[in-house]
């Protein structure tokens, strides 16, 4: 925490048309200050100790301690606390049932060994943005929304942005039902566990409809703006991005008795199969990733009988994307075929482009645009947020905080203290802007 002096407000903070808000903060501290606060809070939640990276799961014990901390954090401010129907938590300064609300946000669950950045940066930066309105005394026209969506990650029941896609309708509630997680204990069961009630599980349409924008901060998942010299830059898109499965099935034989004429080895041609994609990716300026790969039967001196690996590749348009994946599809069969191998290849998982709202992005890049001091690029991302799924509902933008290494969903992912305040003062920039008069 910082220990500069933190100034008197010469008024209370006002609310919503100069009407004032009861806040019990009546001394705000500047955004900058607060963070640090925040972020040394939630620092140990969930932090594993031989790892040093973050296991923050859906309905866990540390989930419980975030979220604990999220409800200490709006009730310590005197905003209306609120838990929506899918448990995404929600803080509210002003009645957000007048509607065309601002809201802002992200969320605090975390990858297998993630990132202290990757979701709480945007909560804490949320608080801290409000902070830093209030000791600005600004006048609030709007509703101002601060929301932690539940589950983003997917990392316990493998789908990602539960909370957000149950909210906008994008997950019925019968494949909520479905989800299951490695211990075989169902969402429902371990809602109910954490004390939260699925049986309201559900799209929530008019709590969507009462939001006019939604703004969501997030820690940069690559070096765009480092290698820009940037601090803070604005989402134009998130990327199309899909799965491929790919099969290759050849027979299993003995490593040492079979001569090299008289295999029919799936492995070589996954291999050239690997190097095909990352030629492709290359070519398109895309990216493609076999991340996962099982073999059968798995023996040191088997010949395998089965190649399973799986693609990712994401690209800035659908044309990229479909050039790579094709690209790597048709070198793959070729390879097989050489190889006297069957190959089947499957998609398992889609998700086309999501273009934010140009307006709000417009805006954004308006508001910040004028202060002179910072230059905002524009860039897409290769990943998903929770932004990108209320993006079909709600006008919804992006604002990225520089990581210098790029490195995400890792111990090591990583934003300078000066980066995060400047992200704290962006995010004030733009909530003035839309929600203040
Ligand atoms: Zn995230």
């Amino acid at each position: 925490m910082s220990d500069g002096a933190v100034p008197t407000l010469p008024h209370g903070p006002k609310g919503m048309g100069g009407t004032p808000i009861a806040l019990r903060n009546d001394c705000p501290q500047p955004g900058g200050s607060s963070f640090l606060e925040m972020w040394g809070q939630l620092r140990p939640i969930g932090r594993h100790r031989a790892s040093g990276g973050y296991r923050r799961f859906a309905w866990t014990d540390a989930d419980a301690e975030c979220r604990a901390w999220f409800e200490a954090q709006a009730r310590g401010r005197g905003l209306a606390y609120e838990v929506d129907r899918n448990g995404n938590q929600w803080a509210w300064l002003g009645d957000p049932a007048r509607g065309d609300a601002v809201v802002t946000g992200s969320h605090l669950d975390s990858v297998p060994d993630g990132g202290a950045f990757d979701g709480p940066l945007g909560v804490v930066s949320a608080f801290a943005a409000l902070d830093e309105l209030l000791r600005r005394d600004v006048r609030f026209a709007k509703p101002l929304g601060i929301v932690n969506f539940g589950d983003e990650e997917g990392a316990r029941f493998g789908l990602a942005c539960v909370g957000s896609r149950l909210t906008a309708g994008a997950l019925t509630v019968e494949q909520a039902h479905r989800l299951t997680d490695a211990d075989g204990i169902t969402l429902p069961q371990a809602m109910e566990a954490a004390g939260y009630d699925p049986g309201s599980l559900g799209a929530d349409p008019g709590r969507l409809d009462r939001i006019g924008a939604f703004v969501e901060l997030h820690v940069e998942q690559g070096r765009a703006l480092d290698l820009s010299g940037d601090r803070v830059g604005i989402a134009s898109a998130i990327w199309p991005h899909g799965r491929w499965r790919f099969d290759f099935r050849g027979e299993a034989n003995h490593a040492g008795t079979t001569r090299l004429a008289d295999r029919r080895d799936p492995m070589p041609a996954y291999a050239e199969t690997v190097l095909a994609a990352r030629r492709e990716a290359e070519l398109a300026g895309a990216v493609a990733t076999f991340g996962k790969i099982a073999v059968e039967p798995n023996g040191v001196n088997a010949i395998p009988s089965l190649v399973r690996g799986w693609l990712d590749s994401r690209a800035t348009d659908q044309e990229r994307l479909d050039a790579v994946v094709g690209g790597v599809e048709r070198a793959a069969r070729e390879y097989a075929a050489a190889h006297g191998v069957d190959l089947n290849v499957e998609r398992e998982s889609f998700t086309p482009v999501v273009e934010f709202d140009h307006a709000l992005r417009d805006e954004l890049a308006r508001i910040l645009g004028s202060d002179t001091d910072l230059k905002v690029p524009v860039l897409g991302t290769g990943a998903g947020h929770d932004a990108g799924i209320l993006s079909g509902r709600v006008p919804t933008a992006m604002l990225f905080v520089r990581n210098p290494t790029g490195v995400s969903h890792s111990p090591a992912e990583f934003a300078t203290e000066d980066d995060c305040v400047a992200g704290v003062l962006a995010l004030a920039d733009v909530l003035e802007g839309l929600a203040c008069t």
